[in-house]
């Protein structure tokens, strides 16, 4: 039985990897499940799970999940706070850490997990823009085991030789690979006229074509900045650099990656766009478990477009592709950045267009240090913040 603790439960990764949890009470017990204040969520996920534990941020929250639970005679242990955060990731009776958080937010309970030594499937991609060099030497240093689960590096990862430690070690383009195609949908604004983009409303943005996912990530889709944040997140995860690693536009979502050899061979991962299918894959490797995903249909897919992607539509790709030439505590600058961006969008606040604006000015303004402690990090990332928030108030 493996123990599994869920960081970021009640979200659209929590409730994917809970349903192929499901599926196979006998090889998993869940262990712990956190979420950041939505507790009526988290309640009928502990009555149904049953884990020893529930984690929520939020004080009132948690007391209205003690009371609800005690009703309904659930014996799931409520605790508050980050702190319990990384407790529920690092314990020992854990093997496997979901990290699932949204945001810088899941960092540091994911660093527990890595110095915990556990199996880590890792959605939380801003833990590795943010401090990539940080994590994986607590991973390599703890023995801990990183699975991506975002669909583009699950991709990736299975189409890469077998023997990981090969190229963990000498680097990707030591051991046979010439690049890395990562593929983008292109969003829900790909073919929307430019004019057109200044006038997009949160709601449009969130409707992406292909996924059903968190507010975030899907406004992160629609400005492309996802895709840079994947490429950082990639250089991290294959010990590569962003001159092996080009994004191609593929709008059907079938094809979730792809790695090409130095003898040509182009090895590509397909499926359905439906997230179940990396959860699934990460969780039982090496072996292979049902992950309740539908069969995919070739011929209803009928085609599969490609095409290189347009930065004047996606200044976001830019920025973060400049960040991940950079370097140093750039990475960081461009995600927190990118967070207060998204979420005063989100809130009406500024435009659509502006999200770019003010990460480039978060980029220009900010100085670049090395990323020596996890202090430098958070020192850049709460200066980006500050510098981003002062930037939208100029605008409104
Ligand atoms: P979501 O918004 O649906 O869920 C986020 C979860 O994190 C919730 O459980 C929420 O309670 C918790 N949370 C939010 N803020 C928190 C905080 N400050 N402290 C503690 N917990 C907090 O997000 P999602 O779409 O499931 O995405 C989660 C992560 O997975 C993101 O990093 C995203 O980039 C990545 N990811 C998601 C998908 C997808 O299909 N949804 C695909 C690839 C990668
Ligand atoms: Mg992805």
């Amino acid at each position: 039985m493996q123990q599994i603790t869920i960081l970021g439960a009640t979200g659209s990764i929590g409730v994917s990897t809970l349903d192929v949890l499901t599926r196979h009470p006998e090889k998993f017990e869940i262990f712990a499940l956190t979420a950041d204040r939505q507790w009526q969520v988290l309640a009928a996920q502990c009555r149904q799970h049953r884990p020893r534990y529930a984690v929520l941020c939020d004080e009132s929250a948690a007391a209205n999940l003690a009371q609800e639970l005690k009703n309904n005679q659930c014996t799931t242990e409520v605790l508050v706070g980050r702190d319990a955060l990384a407790e529920v990731a690092a314990h020992s009776d854990v093997d496997t850490v979901v990290a699932a958080i949204v945001g810088s937010a899941g960092l540091l309970p994911a660093l527990a997990a890595a110095r915990a030594g556990k199996k880590i499937l890792l959605a939380n991609k801003e833990s590795l823009v943010m401090a990539g060099a940080l994590f994986t030497q607590a991973v390599a240093d703890h023995g801990a085991i990183l699975l991506p689960i975002d669909s583009e590096h699950n991709a990736i990862f299975q189409c890469l030789p077998n023997h990981r430690s090969d190229y963990l070690q000498q680097g990707l383009i030591s051991s046979g690979v010439r690049k890395i195609l990562l593929t983008a949908s292109g969003g829900p604004f790909r073919t929307t006229p430019l004019a057109d983009l200044y006038h997009v409303t949160p709601e449009q943005a969130c409707a992406h074509p292909n996924w059903s996912m968190g507010k975030k990530i899907s406004v992160d889709s629609a400005t492309m900045l996802n895709k840079g944040l994947e490429l950082i997140e990639a250089c991290w995860l294959f010990n590569t650099n962003p001159t092996h690693i080009e994004v191609v536009i593929h709008p059907q979502s079938v094809i979730h990656s792809l790695v090409e050899y130095i003898d040509g061979s182009v090895l590509a991962q397909m499926g359905n766009p439906d997230m179940r299918t990396p959860i699934a894959q990460a969780l039982a490797w090496p072996d292979r478990i049902e992950s309740g995903v539908a069969s995919l249909d070739l011929i209803l897919t009928a085609q599969l477009d490609f095409s290189a992607p347009d930065y004047q539509r996606f200044p976001c790709l830019r920025l973060a592709q400049e960040a991940a030439a950079a370097g140093a505590t750039a990475p960081a600058i461009l995600n927190a950045a990118n967070e207060v961006a998204v979420a005063a969008f989100l809130n009406h606040q500024i435009r659509f267009d502006q999200i770019s604006q003010v990460i480039e000015s978060a980029l220009m303004r900010l100085p670049l240090t090395e990323p020596a402690s996890l202090d430098v990090v958070q020192n850049a990332d709460s200066e980006a913040r500050r510098v981003a928030c002062s930037l939208i108030d100029s605008f409104s």
